[in-house]
């Protein structure tokens, strides 16, 4: 090879080299504009087994964890869901004191940014709470005890309402399924109802203060779907187009009971179970549900 063609074909490898590079780049970049800007809301309810958790990602990649599940199982969850470089999480709702719904949350502060938390104000004398009460003073997180009329709005259309606790309420005297947050996500026409743990008393408080409130087209049915919650009241007033129930398998409270299952089959109201199908992805364009599995 003579000193003229060895030349050529180094620049050609540069070239070469130089659009291999540019290829990666924009492949990284149309990845991160493809996670960034979803059409639609996303609505994860993750299989932490025993207890609840569910993500939701707005349009504006905005995102919100509702509960953590009873251990580590939800950072292997959410990482699934979320984008592998992400590590930073908008808001942390914590429904009531539980261990089944706040022990995964102790990890999530721990591994991810977290910009604040909302609770319902409810305590507990749990190690498991006095954890994250300590981790959250720690790592500084802003912390909002919210309830009735107060609204999170994610931005490009999608908020929550908070339904429970009661405006007013001292929820430092209630018992954690009486002291609860309940939140309902609204975009465009599609609405999800998060019920936590709450129980009939305090489904009969909400169907006697705001029954036209409830209607939602998914409904997280409340406290893995036990028989202390999710009367036919309730769920009259609710009329879902789906009931998630949050459970793990052979679980030893027998959740969720055959008394639930058997209701929701009367209403003719499909049941997704975390249990059964792992982690339920549910979309909204806000006029249109599409369950992924
Ligand atoms: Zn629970």
């Amino acid at each position: 090879m003579d000193g003229l063609s060895s030349k050529i074909s180094l620049k050609k490898n540069y070239r070469y080299y130089f659009l291999v590079l540019l290829f990666a780049v924009a492949v990284l970049v149309w990845y991160a504009v493809f996670c960034e800007s979803r059409a639609g809301a996303e609505i994860y309810f993750l299989d932490v087994g025993q207890g609840d958790a569910a993500f939701i990602e707005a349009s504006n990649g905005n995102q919100v964890l509702i509960d953590g599940g009873p251990d580590r199982k939800v950072l292997s969850e959410l990482s699934k869901v979320m984008p592998f470089y992400d590590h930073s999480i908008d808001v942390l709702i914590e429904s009531h004191p539980d261990a089944d719904h706040i022990a995964g949350l102790i990890e999530v502060l721990k591994n991810y940014k977290v910009g604040a938390i909302i609770e319902p104000g409810t305590v507990s004398d749990s190690s498991v709470y006095v954890e994250l009460e300590n981790l959250i003073k720690e790592k500084r997180v802003k912390k909002f005890i919210l309830s009735s009329g107060a609204k999170i709005d994610l931005g490009n259309g999608a908020y929550f309402d908070v339904l429970l606790p009661p405006a007013g309420a001292d929820t430092s005297k209630m018992s954690s399924h009486d002291g609860i947050l309940v939140l309902k996500l609204y975009y465009g026409n599609n609405s999800f109802l998060f019920t936590g743990d709450m129980e009939n008393k305090m489904e009969n408080y909400l169907v006697s203060t705001d029954s036209a409130g409830l209607k939602s087209d998914v409904l997280k049915i409340g406290h893995h779907g036990s028989k202390t919650s999710t009367s036919e009241l309730f769920l009259g007033w609710v009329q879902p187009q789906y009931a998630v129930i949050s459970v793990g398998k052979d679980n030893k409270y027998g959740h969720p009971t055959q008394e639930i299952l058997d209701r929701l089959v009367q209403f003719k109201i499909p049941i997704l179970r975390t249990d059964e199908k792992g982690t339920i992805e549910i979309k909204t364009d806000g006029e249109n549900l599409k369950v992924a599995n």
